[in-house]
């Protein structure tokens, strides 16, 4: 039996909104997203946050317990949030449901200290071009020398006018990073003046190590996604289930398998499913459905426990027939009772919608998901660089060839977003004078390459 299902406990109208968490390396995304998760396990009931596969769901009565009088659950219809596990934009863009970004709302934690950095702006360009609603985490206030958590904070005394009395170099860098935002084009204010989240980004100033504005930030995102999550999310958490595959693994006694975000609707142990894969889409049918097992239950058999449906939003593996073509970022689409030829199209339609535009010549792209790989797509388009030929998965021989046909030298080049390069490509690109470049930044790999093409011109002058 499974145990009880924070998604599935309280069947309301609107499903779980999905939140991501991004921002610059090191300004404690990861350290928000545990003290988050930390505080639940800490407030909740045995049993009551639900092991999930690549994301955390905390229900709305814990969410309730930590926000205190900033979050009364009579409000709200949401049975709570959930967290994807992986922080940083890479998985944010990796993650995509239909025509967008999976997440519905994201959290971009900016250190008060480091202020905007490369990634920080990085983060927002996606957010805008996703356009997710989004609340700015300001965070290690703890580290702002004055700052005292336990007199006036204005971060406990919420939307009153108090709060205003923020004061010395934390006041400083909340302003900066408020002056930033509307730099970069987006209206922002201190969460407690915003009236409307959708429209002004609010910026909660927080510390991922003492806890201090978590309940704050917790509340705004509570609001938001409510919000939100009315306006634009028409959702059928009954129908069959839509998901995207975050990844293609091997699974000791279940073969390949793929841990999905189940982002709309159900889906079931018998259920067969279409799946998008590397050449066409994968018609298969569940083998089991599987979720973690609570850490004190693992014993020798399996790490993961058997559960008969889950209703979205979930994070879930798969076990099923078939699976080694899957690619990571690609739809999962339940059959039930439709017609599997319409939902194979939709699949197909889908994976379209994602593919990358090619020209007859160009440079040569590899990344490890859709989602990456459109991402790759559309900075190299702003820096004008045309594509011949884009595909998840590592740098292969066959990737060489391609590449060591450009005419022109600059882009008889591979560039890898988050692969690895195989060593008969390796030998190859030697052999055939192809450059392979990969990061795991995009931005990264495209200065990168800015530079081997300066090089290149300054040796051809
Ligand atoms: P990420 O790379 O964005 O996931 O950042 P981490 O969560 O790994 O945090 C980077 C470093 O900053 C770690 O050493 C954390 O302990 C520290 N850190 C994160 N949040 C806070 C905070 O609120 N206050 C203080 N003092 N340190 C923090």
């Amino acid at each position: 039996m499974s145990e009880p299902d924070a998604d599935t406990l309280d069947p309301t109208s609107l499903r779980t909104p999905i939140v991501a968490v991004l921002g610059h390396v090191d300004h404690g995304k990861t350290s928000l997203l545990d003290k988050i998760r930390g505080s639940a396990v800490i407030e909740g009931e045995a049993g009551a946050i639900t092991q999930h596969i690549g994301a955390t769901a905390v229900p709305l009565d814990i969410i309730s317990t930590i926000a205190g009088d900033l979050v009364d659950p009579d409000d709200f219809d949401l049975p709570g949030l959930l967290f994807i596990d992986t922080p940083g934009h890479h998985s944010f863009t990796t993650l995509r449901s239909r025509g967008g970004a999976l997440a519905d709302i994201a959290i971009l934690v900016v250190d008060v200290n480091d202020g905007f950095q490369p990634q920080t702006l990085e983060a927002l360009d996606i957010l805008k071009r996703s356009e997710t609603p989004f609340i700015v985490a300001a965070n290690k206030i703890d580290t702002v020398p004055g700052w005292n958590p336990n007199e006036d904070s204005p971060i406990n005394a919420t939307y009153d006018a108090q709060s205003d009395r923020v004061t010395g170099r934390l006041d400083e860098s909340l302003y900066t990073i408020i002056g930033n935002l509307s730099d970069e084009g987006f209206s922002a204010d201190l969460y407690w003046r915003v009236q409307n989240f959708q429209r002004n980004v609010g910026v909660v100033p927080v510390s991922a190590m003492t806890g201090e504005g978590v309940p704050d930030l917790l509340a705004v995102m509570m609001g938001l996604s409510q919000r939100y999550m009315k306006a634009e999310m028409e959702i059928d958490v009954q129908g069959p289930g839509v998901g995207t595959v975050l990844e293609v693994k091997e699974e000791k006694g279940f073969g390949t398998t793929i841990d999905t975000v189940l982002y709309d609707g159900t889906i079931r142990a018998d259920d067969q499913v279409v799946i998008g894969g590397m050449n066409d889409p994968i018609v298969t049918e569940v083998r089991a459905l599987l979720q973690p097992r609570p850490l004190a239950e693992i014993r020798t058999e399996s790490r993961f426990e058997k559960v008969e449906e889950v209703s979205a939003a979930a994070g879930i593996k798969v076990a099923a027939p078939d699976l080694a073509d899957a690619m990571a970022g690609a739809p999962v689409r339940v059959v039930r009772n439709r017609e599997l030829e319409e939902v194979v199209h939709e699949v197909e339609a889908e994976l379209a919608d994602i593919a990358v535009d090619t020209e007859e010549q160009g440079v040569v792209v590899k990344a490890d998901t859709l989602g990456s790989l459109e991402a790759m797509a559309d900075a190299l388009s702003e820096v004008e660089l045309p594509i011949v030929h884009a595909e998840v998965g590592d740098v292969a021989p066959r990737d060489v060839s391609v590449a060591s046909t450009a005419e022109d030298p600059k882009q008889q080049v591979i560039l890898g977003f988050n692969v690895d390069v195989l060593s008969d490509a390796e030998r190859r690109a030697e052999i055939d004078d192809v450059t392979v470049f990969t990061d795991e930044v995009i931005y990264q790999l495209i200065e990168e390459y800015e530079e081997f093409v300066d090089e290149l011109e300054r040796a051809q002058q």
